[in-house]
């Protein structure tokens, strides 16, 4: 996997942003999908596995295993939340690539999804793929978290030559598994820097709890996540956002998507503007991709 750029933006009160374009990782399998699927695919290809997971009609999630299993050949079956999509003819865009990758789909309803963990019917979908490996929703396991620390590996050998430094590094965050890799990594590292995390969901209290339980060094690094940039909740937007995400991607040539990577560059621009430190700082925003979903650039 090549280095991905690094590229500066703008400068708002003394606060030089920076991004780095890991959407630019691979075509289908993208951003922190592909991060957070690497050590699955490897244990799951040293054993001829197959690959199980869950998420909704939307997910990156399951765009990213379904893409992924075609091309490292290893089969996939995805738990899709909503029994009224079994039929095809209501499948959106990333239900119908998945498939058009190899992908099984099982659309089970919504309280059997909420109880995946311990739902009959469930079980009953995974016993019917005895060599599977089981990743949860979102991709979020231990695996995931070491694949998302290498994100700050690469960070580190960005710098100087690609950004000077890093005060300040802000990621999306939907389950945590990415931010806590990124705690993992900058511990490795020995970067100084602070992380934001930016809620994408609304009333996301789980997310520190999550976190700390994925990330064995959480209480050595700097962190915290923020709450009120989420614009109505998961997959809900509002006219500020969509006006910022026009004019960012008109102003710069790099795409955001609506769910992740446009509330997040909105929440680093924002605080940018209202921060009163006088101090000049590098503050480097992680674009996770994303980019599957989003209707223009299919
Ligand atoms: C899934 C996703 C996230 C959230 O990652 P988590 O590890 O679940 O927090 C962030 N950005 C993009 C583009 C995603 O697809």
């Amino acid at each position: 996997m090549a280095i991905t750029p690094i590229r500066y933006l703008t400068t708002i009160n003394r606060k030089s942003i920076y991004i780095k374009q890991d959407y630019l990782n691979h075509p289908s399998v993208q951003g922190n999908k592909l991060r957070k699927l690497k050590y699955n695919l490897l244990s799951a290809k040293a054993n001829q596995q197959t690959l199980i997971s869950f998420g909704g009609a939307h997910s990156n999630h399951i765009a990213a295993l379904a893409a992924a299993g075609k091309q490292w050949q290893l089969p996939t079956v995805g738990i899709i939340r909503g029994e009224e999509l079994a039929a095809p003819n209501r499948w959106c865009h990333t239900l119908n690539t998945a498939h058009a990758n190899g992908m099984q789909l099982h659309f089970v309803n919504r309280k059997a999804y909420r109880e995946k963990n311990n739902n009959h019917s469930i079980t009953h979908i995974i016993a019917q793929y005895p060599n599977g490996l089981v990743i949860p929703e979102g991709g979020s396991n231990a695996l995931a978290v070491q694949g998302s620390s290498e994100i700050i590996d690469e960070i580190r050998q960005q710098i100087p030559t690609e950004l000077p430094n890093v005060d300040y590094l802000f990621a999306a965050c939907g389950t945590g598994g990415t931010l806590a890799g990124m705690i993992d990594g900058i511990l490795t590292n020995h970067l100084s820097c602070q992380l934001h995390g930016i809620a994408v969901l609304k009333g996301a209290d789980f997310l520190t709890k999550d976190i700390q339980a994925l990330s064995q060094h959480h209480a050595a690094i700097n962190w915290d996540i923020k709450h009120h940039y989420h614009h109505g909740g998961y997959a809900k937007t509002s006219q500020d956002l969509h006006d910022f995400i026009q004019h960012f991607e008109h102003t710069y040539h790099i795409p955001l998507d609506p769910i992740y990577t446009g509330k997040l560059v909105y929440a680093v621009f924002d605080l940018a503007k209202q921060s009163t430190a006088e101090k000049g700082e590098n503050w480097l925003i992680y674009h996770s991709g994303g980019l599957q979903g989003k209707p223009s650039t299919r």
